[in-house]
């Protein structure tokens, strides 16, 4: 690990000042909230930020009801506190199930909200500095490409990376049309989810439209829909402290036999939480019988360009998100 300066922040305004400070100065800074993503990557150096914002004082984590129905999350809320919350447990079962299929008890006491949000991919070339990533060292290559992928995602991928976006908890949010709001030295924004993750594209190491200094203060989640429901179905190598090869998060409502508003997202299989669009426009206004979740399965998965070793996600992806939305059309999911 090198060294670098480290700052503890009181409040919003003096951690973006801080921040804005090194980003002029084009020093690499970095927010340190739970640490259990920067600071392994700071071990491996491949993270080597010149300047260290802990975060960790700040008014941030709190879960409350909105006015007009839905729920702010601010974004140093633990990932176990949030999956335990009532409101969250109760309203949005989606999003608990997501976080509690994640990492360990342990990773989740300190595993904040608007740190799973920027969770780092788990390329095993992106974690050694020694390969060749275009990620972490832009215009050096992918090593991936041909070599280990097995794990890697078979959506939204480009030639110049094919990382998975790992976290289970940003594809629940991704069905649950978060918002995203941030800070800057310029002001406030609110960024919708599906558009706060950016595709590799030929800049894999860019991932979000977050621009240097700027800090995620929260995130909201809209009403739930009336008689709803919602699962995270999540498919891997074991049953506990792993990652997803693929998984599914559905939100849905039906009246009269037929399906009247539906949410699809993927995880495991994208380089970006995915949205299922095309799953969504397959189910709208139909009845939920086995043979049309079958094609919206299939047309989730319409576009997926597999590698060497990872060819078998697709059917995987495709089993998984037709027996979530059995089980959540059947009520079987809460
Ligand atoms: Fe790096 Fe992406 Fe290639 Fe992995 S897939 S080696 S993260 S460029």
């Amino acid at each position: 690990m090198e060294h670098f300066d480290l700052t503890r922040a009181q409040d919003v305004a003096s951690a973006i000042a801080a921040a804005s400070a090194g980003a002029a100065q084009d020093a690499p800074v970095r927010f340190l909230a739970g640490g259990t993503t920067l600071v392994d990557l700071m071990k491996l150096n491949v993270e080597r930020p010149a300047r260290v914002i802990d975060i960790n004082r700040l008014p941030l984590d709190q879960v409350e009801s909105l006015p007009g129905g839905g729920v702010r999350i601010g974004a140093l809320v633990r990932n176990a506190d949030l999956a335990h919350h009532p409101l969250i447990a109760s309203a949005y079962p989606v999003l608990s199930q997501a976080l509690l299929s994640g990492a360990s008890a342990q990773l989740r006491n300190m595993a904040t909200t608007g740190g799973n949000l920027l969770q780092r991919t788990r390329c095993v070339y992106f974690r050694d500095i020694t390969s060749s990533c275009n990620k972490r060292t832009p215009g050096s290559g992918c090593a991936a490409l041909g070599g280990m992928n097995r794990n890697l995602a078979i959506l939204g991928t480009s030639s110049h990376c094919i990382a998975t976006n790992p976290s289970d908890m940003n594809v629940a949010l991704t069905a649950l049309d978060a918002t995203i709001h941030i800070m800057g030295e310029h002001g406030q924004r609110s960024v919708a989810i599906d558009d706060f993750f950016l595709l590799p594209g030929d800049t894999p190491q860019r991932e979000t439209v977050l621009d240097p200094g700027e800090l995620i203060t929260h995130v909201t989640l809209p009403p739930p829909w009336p008689d709803s429901r919602s699962l995270y179905l999540k498919l891997r190598d074991r049953a506990s402290y792993e990652f997803a090869l693929a998984s599914a998060a559905v939100v849905v409502r039906q009246a009269a036999g037929r399906i009247v508003a539906v949410r699809v997202a993927l995880g495991g299989v994208g380089t970006k939480p995915w949205r299922a669009r095309a799953a969504e426009a397959a189910l709208q206004s139909h009845a939920p019988d086995a043979e049309r979740l079958r094609a919206a399965s299939e047309a989730a998965l319409a576009g997926a360009q597999p590698q060497s070793e990872n060819g078998f996600k697709i059917e995987l992806a495709r089993r998984c998100l037709a027996h979530a939305l059995t089980q959540a059309t059947t009520g079987a999911a809460a």
